[in-house]
């Protein structure tokens, strides 16, 4: 008998995933039994994105392992009953549509294209020359899936590019750093600057007055990591003093986004609902079903979590 594997989503994403699932599970050799609400019996593993019907983990002795539909692991990282592995999503196609919206909006800031899509009012602008992107400093803060992937992506394009992670990384044509002379070294390099760190408690407001402070005046930052990652109130009076020339903004604090939050009316401040790059069923399913066929043979998973670490 397979194993039984329990899917805890919105109920409208199991017709999403169901078919994706089956053909992976099916191409990985694995023949799992899935269930979509828990029926008393075993459950080996669950299949975990926030929303569905699962919330706490104490009611599955013998779970093998939480798997998470999602990358960030923040609301489930210090989850008391979660005594099992948690094994956070690496899915390509969530990479590559990261490293496609930070391309796009990395390309919006460095061309200066907003005088010419938002400028339609009868001004000949013809005098704005934007550097090459060999010319611009890029920096990446996490330079893990999605750090990693948007950076080579940069560096595709021409971009010089600083990247910052925990650990030091090496990663071509990238320059990286570590520690938190590192840090300061990338922010001072940084002209436009793109966080893809995890909510942790030691990213909480990594971003803040110091650090707004020692990017290059005019900077742009652009953040599809997490909203907890920048000190709010420091970021706006960055952007007023005049120092940040402007934020792009894929996640916050508090979402979906207050009305009345000022993000949503400062005049340099874009704000995009969390759609930076979403989970893809199609490979989502092909990563779980590798996963769920690691666990069955005694294979480390890839995305374990650590939760030391708290990602
Ligand atoms: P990942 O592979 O775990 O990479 C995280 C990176 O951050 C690693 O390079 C890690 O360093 C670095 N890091 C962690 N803590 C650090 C610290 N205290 N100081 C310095 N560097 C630190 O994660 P990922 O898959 O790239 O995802 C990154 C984040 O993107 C997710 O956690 C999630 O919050 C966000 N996300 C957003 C969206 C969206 O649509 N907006 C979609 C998916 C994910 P090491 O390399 O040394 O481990």
């Amino acid at each position: 008998m397979g194993p039984r594997v329990l899917f805890s989503a919105p109920a409208d994403w199991w017709p999403l995933y169901e078919p994706h699932l089956r053909r992976a599970c099916a191409a990985e050799g694995v023949s799992p039994e899935f269930l979509t609400e828990a029926d008393g019996g075993r459950i080996d593993y669950i299949v975990h994105r926030p929303g569905g019907p699962v919330e706490g983990f104490s009611g599955f002795p013998g779970l093998k392992a939480v798997l998470s539909l999602w990358a960030g692991v923040e609301a489930l990282v210090g989850e008391p009953t979660l005594d099992v592995p948690l094994v956070r999503m690496i899915d390509e196609s969530l990479t590559a549509g990261m490293a496609e919206w930070v391309a796009g909006h990395v390309l919006r800031h460095h061309l200066g294209m907003d005088a010419h899509v938002l400028g339609q009012d009868g001004v000949w602008r013809n005098g704005i020359i934007p550097p090459l992107a060999r010319e611009r400093s890029v920096g990446v803060l996490g330079m893990g899936a999605l750090g990693t992937a948007s950076a080579r992506m940069l560096t595709g394009i021409g971009f010089r590019v600083h990247g910052w992670s925990r650990r030091l990384r090496e990663v071509d044509w990238v320059v990286t750093r570590s520690g938190p002379e590192g840090f300061r070294e990338v922010l001072a390099a940084s002209e436009i600057l793109v966080l893809l760190l995890p909510a942790t408690p030691g990213t909480a407001s990594v971003m803040d007055a110091a650090a707004f402070a020692a990017l290059p005046r005019g900077a742009v930052v652009i953040n599809p990591g997490r909203g907890a990652l920048i000190d709010d109130g420091a970021l706006l009076a960055a952007l007023d003093s005049g120092h940040l020339a402007h934020a792009t903004l894929d996640v916050f604090r508090e979402e979906p986004l207050p009305p009345a939050h000022p993000f949503w009316a400062h005049p340099r401040v874009t704000v995009t609902p969390h759609i930076a790059s979403e989970t893809r069923p199609e490979t989502a399913s092909e990563a779980i079903a590798r996963n769920i066929r690691r666990g069955e043979d005694g294979e480390a998973f890839v995305g374990l979590v650590d939760r030391a670490a708290g990602y």
